[in-house]
């Protein structure tokens, strides 16, 4: 199953139509009166490449079948101000850290989900206290970083590169299911 797929309009609760809209076929109501086009569009998050006393943090998510470890993740709220007001609420959310700095690094598209992810550098400071979301966390040393070649994993090698570090890449394990 496509992700984001509707089956009833949010407006008028008629079951959603495909319809040519010139440029792409979209799901939408076939009531030309409520107009709603389900859009599709990504969803935007924001990923932090947490650093945190001379080390990279890694979490693993409570969800997660694996002992797969990975950057911070979140959506943003609509009470954030900026995309970088959201990493720095989520890095206190999920870690207990406070952010320093939240320096871009790039964007990158995650087609699977659907999302558009908006990756940090985090510099953090305080006592590690996680949420409920995260099972355990790892501290590697930038120099002994690995990646997974998408999305997030994208994020992490593009920076361990900016710091003349040489990452290797390693698999993308299954995560669920
Ligand atoms: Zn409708």
């Amino acid at each position: 199953m496509k992700a984001n797929l509707y089956r009833f309009c949010p407006q008028c609760s008629q079951p959603l139509v495909e319809r040519d809209l010139g440029e792409q076929v979209r799901r939408a109501c076939p009531d030309h009166a409520c107009g709603y086009v389900h859009w599709n569009n990504p969803t935007p998050v924001v990923a932090a490449v947490v650093e945190h006393e001379g080390h990279l943090i890694l979490a693993r998510n409570s969800l997660w079948k694996v002992p797969f470890y990975a950057l911070i993740t979140g959506f943003l709220e609509a009470s954030d101000t900026s995309p970088e007001a959201a990493i720095a609420r989520e890095v206190e959310e999920e870690l207990g850290l406070q952010a320093q700095a939240t320096n871009f690094i790039g964007h990158y598209s995650f087609a699977r989900q659907n999302q558009i992810i908006m990756a940090f550098h985090v510099p953090a400071c305080g006592t590690v206290s996680l949420s409920e979301e995260l099972s355990d966390i790892i501290r590697v040393p930038p120099a002994d970083a690995k990646y997974w070649p998408a999305a997030t994993g994208l994020a992490l090698r593009d920076w361990l590169l900016r710091q003349g570090h040489q990452p290797e890449e390693m698999a993308i394990p299954k995560l669920q299911g």
